[in-house]
């Protein structure tokens, strides 16, 4: 697109334009000019972007504007593959929604509590966020009705295949009534997505968004040769180096990713582990303390990670290198966000490792640059 589009071209309400002023976003990104006024005209969207593009809005904006809020019954559904990417979700929800009065939208998810969830439904909400499984549970036990949703959103749909959910997204999608808008969003359209939209959606538009915008333009990107046992010892001197506020570190096992956490800790860095065996109250106590900055570090799995919106990470270290090409790009992405520069540090140990990373150069088409460990003497 060579012209800048600005908000107000998008044919969105006053209230949205007041909300997003607010917020700081000053113009739409790609994703959300191309995909707002379709689904605003009511067709049915498949977006393809990468994480950090400004997905949430895109989808989160038209539905503000569409929801009447005369009805209190629920009218739009948007399925997220994490409890965490939940909360954000329905957190930029009401960000948006600051200026539509009567809008109330509501937030369910497994491993909390089912009865605040029931009196929220029970009171009455025209959005409803959550997790699959959960929504599921609610539509069973008859505490969820789906008979007015005219849009429903499957967030970060590729995650959500990737967790299992295939079976409860397909039954909840056959609930809905025939007359309504599905949408999919996702960083990229394997073929059971594709598969599934087939299935589900009507004369879908396709809005894709390429690797151009990806945010690791404004990523540096090294890796460091070192041996497996010095990692931890390496990884602990640069974080120390640099001083960096926040940092997130990537391990491929939960064993390592506890392991990892225990030995930062041990160095006196303030680190906490992220990963699936924790539960819900667990993992957003860690999130909140993350945010907050009352922990510097963050070790996570992949799943656990995925979608987590954080701004100011400075650096992602890859503790493992990711077993594809597509957690890289998912991984480096939770720094350089909105615009800010991030530094993105991987680990090789081994031919192997030496060949993952040629691989994934080919794939950002950006080449990874190779550093000397500082001291190197007693490093490698
Ligand atoms: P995605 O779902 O594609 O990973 P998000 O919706 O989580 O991306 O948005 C990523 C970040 O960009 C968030 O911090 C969000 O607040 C910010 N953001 C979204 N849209 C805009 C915009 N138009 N201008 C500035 N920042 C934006
Ligand atoms: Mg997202």
């Amino acid at each position: 697109m060579e012209k800048e589009l600005v908000f107000s071209d998008l044919g969105v309400s006053a209230e949205i334009l007041k909300a997003v002023e607010d917020m700081g976003y000053t113009h739409p990104s790609q994703i959300q000019s191309q995909s707002i006024p379709l689904l605003l005209e009511g067709r049915d969207v498949i977006g393809q972007a990468q994480t950090g593009t400004g997905k949430t809005a895109s989808f989160a904006i038209p539905i503000i504007d569409m929801v009447d809020t005369s009805s209190k019954k629920p009218q739009a559904l948007i399925l997220c593959p994490t409890r965490e990417l939940a909360v954000q979700v329905e957190g930029e929800i009401v960000k948006l929604s600051k200026y539509k009065r009567g809008l109330t939208s509501t937030c369910i998810y497994g491993g909390e509590s089912i009865d605040r969830q029931i009196r929220s439904l029970k009171q009455g909400v025209q959005v409803v966020v959550g997790t699959p499984g959960r929504i599921m549970d609610h539509m069973d036990r008859g505490t969820l009705k789906l008979d007015h949703v005219g849009i429903i959103v499957l967030d970060e749909a590729d995650e959500m295949l990737d967790m299992g959910f295939r079976e409860d997204i397909e039954n909840i999608l056959s609930d809905c009534p025939e007359e309504r808008q599905t949408v999919f969003f996702s960083a990229t359209m394997p073929k059971p997505i594709l598969d599934l939209t087939k299935k589900f959606q009507k004369n879908p538009e396709i809005v894709k968004v390429l690797r151009k915008e990806l945010t690791v333009e404004n990523i540096s990107q090294v890796y460091y040769e070192v041996k497996q046992p010095l990692k931890i010892e390496l990884m602990t001197r640069l974080m120390n180096l640099n001083q960096y506020t926040l940092s997130v570190v990537f391990c491929n096992t939960k064993r390592v990713t506890d392991e990892v956490t225990e030995e930062l800790i041990a160095r006196g860095i303030m680190a906490e582990a992220l990963h699936g065996d924790l539960s819900q109250a667990q993992r957003t106590k860690v999130m909140n303390k993350f945010r907050k900055g009352h922990c510097s570090v963050l070790v996570a799995t992949d799943v656990a990670a995925r979608g987590i919106d954080v701004d100011n990470v400075e650096a992602v270290f890859n503790f493992d290198l990711p077993l594809d090409e597509e957690n890289y790009v998912h991984r480096i992405g939770r720094t350089g966000r909105a615009g800010k520069s991030g530094s993105a540090i991987s680990f090789v140990t081994g031919r192997k490792d030496m060949f993952r990373i040629r691989d994934l150069e080919k794939f950002i088409k950006t080449s990874i640059e190779r550093v000397n460990p500082p001291s190197v003497a007693d490093l490698v």
